[in-house]
């Protein structure tokens, strides 16, 4: 991939090759009620299946997020929180980290204006949004995430982080440090509770964070389990002597109802039938009842990948280009003359337009409606098609998302300032974890 990674300005330029060459699965099947899903924004995922099987069956499951206290909350931002709206509607607790530390060391920008901006700027609007109360807590005042931290990095090199992250020699030691911040706030709900299915919604140049928190939490467990062959094979980890883990295993064996069918402790490894069990069951479980010989263990959080959403000026859509970007505390007025700039998939002339249609699919003012405008399917159809026949301008088309995009921004501001009151109950435990 061309150097996608959270911190730089690329758009991703082919999804299909950003799946084959990272191992990320498509979604498996639309969820209903998940307008991105419903609209295929949603470009794949890791181990959903976990999260599924827990929204299902009505068990117990995280969603995480974070967020970088440092200007605007825009529309990019906006995505992930209607993620997270939707996984709270489906039961999930909710945890959002603000990396207020990252923004002081990156930034300068102080802890306390940091923590005006995180509740000024984003949770206020996730509140407008729809968020009900969750733990919304400040990397800085969470010496759990901190101490955390310092544990993961011992499961990673230098050459990974730099096989991961493109990191060359000149970095500094806090661009290494500030991912593994980020895997101890997604690993924590898990390690502080139990282990538990984590959804994580990224934005598709986040997906670096996922892998790497993934690869540690494999490697803080003592005990793995693979399906090979036809059976299942546990193997322990370590030096150490193996007869406590040994009884875990067994316990479990037995309670799925399995068969030993090779047990070799020269080679620390004991084969079993599969007998059709669900491996994602085994490892939830394996990682529980390690737990009272590991404090550590954890199974690999679940993430999906979401389009990034367009700039209107191309790009991905980013703070750092303000000018490109719509941000939810920007004046409506702005934003409409800004969606009025943007670049659109039109003609270079009316007559043409009329005559050839327009290019939806390259268009950022068509992105604003199917991410954000169009809230319902025959709208966003409508759109489309008038598009593409010519039917519709795009100095129309433009004037319609600047009057849709401020109706929205008004009425999210009056929703902010009738939720101030609500703040304190987001921030129940600044401390640590709820
Ligand atoms: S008509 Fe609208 S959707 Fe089509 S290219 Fe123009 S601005 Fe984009």
């Amino acid at each position: 991939m061309d150097s996608l990674n959270p911190w730089g300005s690329s758009q991703v330029k082919d999804y299909e090759r950003m799946r084959r060459e990272f191992g990320i699965d498509p979604m498996p099947r639309v969820l209903e009620g998940n307008l991105m899903s419903e609209r295929s924004l949603i470009m794949g995922q890791r181990d959903f299946n976990r999260v599924e099987i827990a929204m299902e069956n009505g068990e117990k499951f995280a969603a995480m997020t974070g967020l970088m206290p440092s200007g605007q909350m825009h529309l990019g931002s906006k995505a992930v929180i209607d993620q997270m709206i939707y996984f709270q509607s489906r039961g999930a607790q909710i945890h959002i980290a603000v990396a207020d530390l990252e923004s002081l060391a990156t930034r300068e920008i102080s802890l306390e204006k940091g923590r005006e901006i995180a509740l000024e700027n984003f949770l206020l609007n996730y509140i407008a949004m729809g968020l009900k109360p969750c733990n919304f807590y400040f990397q800085s005042s969470n010496t759990y995430v901190q101490k955390l931290a310092f544990v993961v990095s011992r499961e990673v090199t230098l050459s990974e982080m730099k096989g991961i992250y493109g990191f060359v020699d000149s970095k500094r030691m806090l661009e290494l440090n500030s991912p593994l911040v980020q895997v101890a706030d997604i690993l924590s709900p898990q390690i502080y509770d139990e282990p538990m299915p984590t959804i994580v919604p990224v934005g598709a140049d986040q997906d670096p964070h996922i892998r790497l928190t993934r690869d540690i939490s494999g490697r803080m467990n003592m005990i793995k389990v693979t399906r090979k062959d036809g059976k299942f094979q546990f193997s322990i980890g370590g030096q150490g002597d193996v007869k406590e883990y040994v009884k875990i295993i067994k316990k479990i064996v037995k309670t799925h109802g399995l068969r030993i069918l090779k047990e070799n402790l020269a080679y620390r490894t004991i084969d079993t039938t599969e007998e059709g069990v669900n491996l994602d069951a085994i490892e939830l479980h394996l990682a529980r009842d390690e737990r009272v010989l590991n404090n550590y263990s954890t199974i690999p959080p679940s993430s999906i990948i979401l389009r990034l959403e367009t700039g209107l000026h191309g790009g991905k859509m980013s703070k750092s280009v303000p000018e490109s970007t719509v941000s939810l505390n920007d004046n409506p007025v702005d934003v409409s003359k800004k969606i009025k700039k943007a670049l659109t998939g039109g003609r270079e002339s009316v007559e043409e337009q009329k005559k050839l249609g327009g290019n939806p699919y390259i268009c950022p003012v068509f992105e604003l409606y199917l991410y954000h405008l169009s809230r319902t399917d025959k709208h966003i159809r409508e759109v489309e098609e008038t598009c593409k026949s010519g039917a519709r301008l795009c100095g129309n088309c433009k004037s319609e998302a600047a009057e849709l995009m401020s109706t929205y921004l008004v009425e999210l501001k009056e929703k902010r300032e009738s939720s101030r009151h609500l703040i304190p109950e987001y921030l129940g435990n600044e401390n640590g974890m709820h």
